[in-house]
């Protein structure tokens, strides 16, 4: 079966996760698919195939030769974005694209523009799946899931040689909880990659450094006749805060290795209010810079306004993967080759946010992030080409059984 074939299969379950639900995975749908992924594994030949109490799936194949390469592992999630609706999905398949608008729905006027959406022009020729446009596609991340199925089903039907192989399904990765409860020894592998990337050929070993920072400013309320010398609006001072820091230093105005503070709430009144940030940097010691200079306006501030004005609680979310990859910097190598191999330009990049594969790498398990090839995930102009799909099953064969003489 193709990968695109067991994707559109893989779609019909609705796995929106959902963070308003403490339980792992968040969501019934996702346990339905990790049962049916489970048995798909079974099937074909995995008889250590098992979904847990939590709802991963886990599965491995045994060393079939004589090899020293280490025990490497494959990881997709199952759940797709809460941002967008995730139930009753009807995938379509554009075929032989001809480089102009696609009308995804007709009746709502969707379309999906190469003017807005550039890369189309990537694909012309190709064939193109894409949504009727009143949902999301999943290709975040049932791509994922549906190439590293294809390279299982060609490894045990071509008979490749390999070492140990071990492959994981994650829950409840869209609301950052995918390695929560990720058994690394029970997985088996030394390394991973996840395959939750975009564009085909996406390499990805670096990401943010991440904290939250919440700003409670208390001040004093009194009436406004009778302020004088006496209120301490917590309003203004909380702007007083935001205000001290740089202004170029937000989301709009950053791209590729450069870090911000992004205001992303804000509520109160004259009494209190309440500033909620999250800090990114790639590099660490600028990270710490930006968390040291939240303390020192909020210090600042302290001494203008009077003592606990402001109450400042920082936390640190997650870490660079880059530090946990770096010392086996063959896994970006090995995964380089394996693209130009089959024809695949590699594009390595930092992201500008976190991924499973991050956590993973800070519980032990370094884990790199290769693509999937699809484009435009968590909303309505999400779509994948077919032709990319089958490349990553392409590339994933060459990194799982690098000896083998056909894959
Ligand atoms: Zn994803």
């Amino acid at each position: 079966m193709k990968a695109h074939e067991r994707f559109l299969h893989y779609v019909s379950f609705d796995t929106t996760s959902d963070e308003s639900n403490p339980a792992c995975p968040s969501t019934p749908g996702q346990l339905t698919l990790a049962n049916a992924l489970a048995e798909e594994l079974l099937n074909l030949g995995l008889s250590d195939a098992r979904v847990d109490e939590h709802g991963y799936v886990y599965a491995s194949l045994p060393a079939n030769c004589e090899t020293d390469t280490p025990t490497l592992g494959f990881i997709a999630h199952m759940d797709t974005s809460p941002d967008a609706c995730g139930h009753d999905i009807h995938p379509r398949i554009v075929e032989n694209y001809d480089g102009g608008d696609i009308v995804l729905n007709e009746e709502q006027h969707v379309v999906m523009s190469p003017n807005k959406y550039t890369h189309l022009r990537d694909y012309i020729g190709q064939d193109l799946i894409v949504t009727d446009g009143t949902t999301l596609l999943g290709a975040d991340d049932k791509a994922g899931v549906a190439e590293i199925m294809t390279l299982v089903e060609e490894i045990q039907r071509d008979n490749l040689p390999h070492g140990k192989l071990c492959f994981a399904f994650t829950p409840d990765e869209e609301i950052g909880r995918g390695a929560d409860l990720f058994d690394v020894p029970g997985f088996g592998a030394q390394f991973a990659y996840t395959v939750d990337g975009g564009k085909l050929g996406e390499l990805e070993y670096e990401n943010f450094n991440a904290a939250s920072a919440v700003v409670t400013v208390h001040g004093l309320n009194i009436h406004p006749g009778e302020a004088k010398n006496k209120m301490k609006n917590a309003l203004l001072i909380a702007i007083e805060f935001q205000n001290m820091l740089p202004a170029w230093e937000i989301p709009a105005c950053t791209e590729g290795y450069e870090g911000f503070q992004h205001l992303n709430r804000m509520n109160g009144d004259e009494e209190t209010a309440t500033l909620h940030y999250i800090i990114r940097d790639h590099d660490r010691a600028k990270f710490e810079a930006k968390k040291e200079r939240f303390r020192r306006i909020a210090a600042y501030l302290n001494e203008k306004h009077g003592d606990g004005t402001i109450e400042l609680e920082l936390a640190d979310s997650y870490y660079n993967m880059r530090e946990k990859v770096e010392p086996y910097l063959f896994l970006i190598e090995n995964a380089k080759r394996a693209m130009l191999d089959v024809g695949v330009t590699p594009l390595v990049q930092p992201i500008r946010g976190g991924t499973d594969g991050s956590r993973l790498s800070y519980m032990g398990l370094p884990c790199p992030n290769l693509s999937t090839g699809g484009h435009n995930g968590h909303g309505r102009f999400e779509y994948i080409p077919v032709q990319s799909m089958d490349a990553m099953v392409r590339v994933l064969r060459r990194l799982a059984c690098p000896t083998a003489e056909n894959a």
